[in-house]
């Protein structure tokens, strides 16, 4: 087994990507007070739903921000793989809670669609949801940029979180739009609409996030392309035990790789090595290989069943050679199919050595190779 992984990201990778969360989190405190306090003085229940939005976000911030804080620490020894799975438990976390603020909305809502409750003060409601509007969609713009800059993926999908905010506080307009015509009960309804988006929102962040926890792999046509990358190095005979799974951005891979039986270990190596590259430089978040090397005699030729297993190195030498060897000898012992082989290169001029007259029953042959003089 080798195992080989990509370079970290940077620290001034890192300080940017913070610094971005950080004004988005600033943006979110800003907003969501703004809206609660706004939305409960001027009666508008959608206005408050989308300042909770705005809280719930900001503790998304916070997650965001904890979790590269500690999700992007190093490995070390009790969390040997790394600590990156903080992130996606602290997704499920934010998740859970969006669900909840998601349900406390959608009831007051439907109550209030049943009793008509105080007017809607607009001249304070509006101007409030249209600096939200506002507000929203400039983050969006400036996170997109930094996200484009950086590369990175947890920062496109806060880019567009915040627009999907902004979408959401333009629903809220509407909402307050309706009161404004003489239809107070759309207030409610803006306010029902919210609580679904956020629902539906905390639910796909939820179920990808346990997908994750529970190393589901990914979908069948990646894995068909990976292997397939596998199989494109010449010197792969077949990749078989392929599996991945995700941990926050990165994804880890193992996998079986069939080589041509009798190579030496270092060739074998380096070949599981160029897969390893190839598959880290073909597959983005594919970022840690770890390859396992079958020998195998040919494409098709199957694995006989386990039997018991040859003696290793010293002990086979004792067995088949009891006068032992000649010195500066060179020995290549084959394991195949519960079965080895056995190359010996002898030094110019030195006689073979003397070979046991019971043949053990794992012995497939003996090769006796003399150097040449030179
Ligand atoms: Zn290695
Ligand atoms: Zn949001
Ligand atoms: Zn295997």
């Amino acid at each position: 087994m080798a195992s080989t992984h990509a370079p970290a990201p940077t620290a001034e990778h890192v300080r940017s990507a913070h610094r971005v969360t950080l004004l988005g989190a600033l943006v979110n405190l800003v907003l969501s007070l703004v809206k609660i306090g706004a939305g409960l003085l001027a009666q508008s229940q959608a206005l408050v739903a989308d300042g909770l939005h705005s809280l719930s976000d900001l503790l998304s911030d916070v997650v965001v921000l904890l979790a590269t804080r500690y999700g992007r620490q190093a490995p070390d020894a009790s969390h040997p793989y790394g600590h990156e799975r903080i992130e996606t438990f602290g997704t499920l976390l934010v998740a859970g809670l969006l669900v909840l603020v998601a349900g406390a909305i959608a009831w007051e809502a439907i109550g209030r669609l049943q009793v008509t409750g105080p007017p809607v003060l607009l001249a304070l409601a509006l101007p409030v949801a249209v600096v939200s509007v506002l507000a929203k969609e400039a983050l969006y713009q400036y996170t997109q940029r930094a996200a484009q800059r950086l590369r990175s993926d947890l920062l496109v999908a806060n880019a567009w979180h915040h627009r999907s905010d902004a979408i959401s506080s333009v629903i809220v307009l509407a909402g307050l739009g309706g009161v404004g015509l003489g239809l107070p009960w759309l207030d409610a309804v803006a306010a029902l609409l919210l609580g679904g988006m956020i629902a539906l929102m905390a639910l796909r962040l939820g179920a990808r996030a346990v997908a994750e926890l529970v190393d589901t792999a990914p979908p069948e046509v990646e894995r068909e392309a990976m292997r397939g990358a596998a199989e494109q190095v010449p010197e792969v005979r077949g990749v078989h035990d392929l599996r991945a799974r995700q941990m926050a951005g990165r994804r880890l891979v193992d996998l079986h790789v069939e080589v041509a039986p009798e190579i030496s270990v270092s060739e074998g190596h380096r070949i599981g090595h160029e897969v390893s590259r190839r598959l880290r430089r073909g597959f983005g978040p594919v970022d840690e290989v770890t390859f396992h090397i079958d020998p195998v005699a040919d494409r098709t030729g199957r694995r006989r069943a386990r039997g018991p297993q040859p003696p290793l190195r010293d002990a086979l030498f004792a067995e088949l050679f009891p006068d032992g060897l000649p010195q500066d000898v060179r020995c290549l012992l084959h394991y195949l199919d519960d079965r080895v082989s056995v190359d010996l290169l002898l030094p110019p001029g030195t006689p073979p050595p003397l070979v046991t007259a019971r043949r053990p029953e794992w012995l497939e042959e003996i090769r006796v190779w003399q150097r040449a003089e030179r």
